[in-house]
């Protein structure tokens, strides 16, 4: 029998492995036969998520990524504990959804540091010797919010495009340590994130539930989908995809 993704024994980070689509890809890659280490916020939501895995070797750290200045040491203890990394998923998020003029610099600052600063510190952090193997894929949520606009995520919005303009370039810079680097814009899937968000109803004109889904007859994306695209993306069968942005939108981005 063929292994078309042949990541038994691979160690991958993920963060936001909590909930949703984290936690759906800790469950799909453990399948797989990958060695996890897990990060959240939510120490309950990694425990549950730890009960779900198959195989051996997995970690979870509770982390708030939104301290910085933290994630160095951590991630050192973690290699120290657990060895380097073949891979890096970066889940972690949260959401916003206000109109512009009531959100304030904190309000953004706060958002801009587990959206996107970080992603940049954990980028900057992995790609230091010592700390990957060779090989290395590192896999962004961004979302179709950094392409498609949307009313009352300006926020949200900029922190995931902030996400796929540093992908690009260290997609460039990285090349030569032999690590590659891309990004999902995933549409609307089935998770805590999603529920909340409709729960606004700030998506006044379905744009974002109907309108532009070329394959609407399909529903919302289950976390499965947007871990596929994960797991083939962290695999060698996509050895040469890197500085890529990859809808799993149902064609959403695609007029
Ligand atoms: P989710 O809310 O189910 O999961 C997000 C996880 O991030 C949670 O477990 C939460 O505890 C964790 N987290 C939040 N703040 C944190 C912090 N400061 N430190 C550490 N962990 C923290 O949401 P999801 O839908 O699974 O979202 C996963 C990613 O996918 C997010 O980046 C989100 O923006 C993106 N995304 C989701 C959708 C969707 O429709 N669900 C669409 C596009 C993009």
């Amino acid at each position: 029998m063929k292994d078309f993704l042949q990541l038994n024994e691979h160690h991958i980070l993920i963060t936001g492995a909590g909930s949703g689509i984290g936690r759906q890809t800790a469950v799909s890659l453990s399948e797989y036969g990958a060695r996890l280490s897990l990060i959240d916020l939510n120490e309950d939501g990694l425990n549950k998520t730890l009960e779900m895995l198959s195989g051996s070797g997995h970690k979870a750290y509770q982390m708030d990524l939104s301290e910085i200045e933290i994630i160095e040491g951590r991630i050192k203890d973690i290699v120290a504990e657990q060895g380097p990394f073949d891979g890096y998923v970066q889940c972690a998020g949260i959401t916003m959804t206000l109109p512009l003029n009531t959100i304030k610099y904190e309000k953004l600052d706060f958002l801009m540091k587990v959206n996107f600063y970080s992603f940049f510190e954990l980028i900057r952090v992995l790609s230091r010797k010592g700390r990957y193997n060779a090989g290395m894929s590192i896999v962004g949520i961004s979302s179709t919010a950094a392409e498609c606009a949307v009313p009352a995520q300006a926020s949200y919005s900029a922190s995931k495009a902030a996400m796929n303009g540093v992908m690009r370039s260290a997609a460039r810079e990285l090349a030569q340590k032999g690590i590659r680097i891309n990004t999902i814009l995933p549409g609307p899937t089935k998770t805590e994130m999603y529920l909340s968000y409709l729960e606004t109803k700030a998506d006044t004109k379905g744009d974002i539930q109907e309108n532009k889904h070329q394959l609407n007859y399909l529903g919302d994306n289950e976390p499965e989908d947007v871990a596929n695209a994960i797991m083939f993306l962290l695999s060698k069968a996509s050895r040469q995809v890197t500085g890529v942005a990859f809808p799993v939108d149902a064609g959403y981005t695609s007029c």
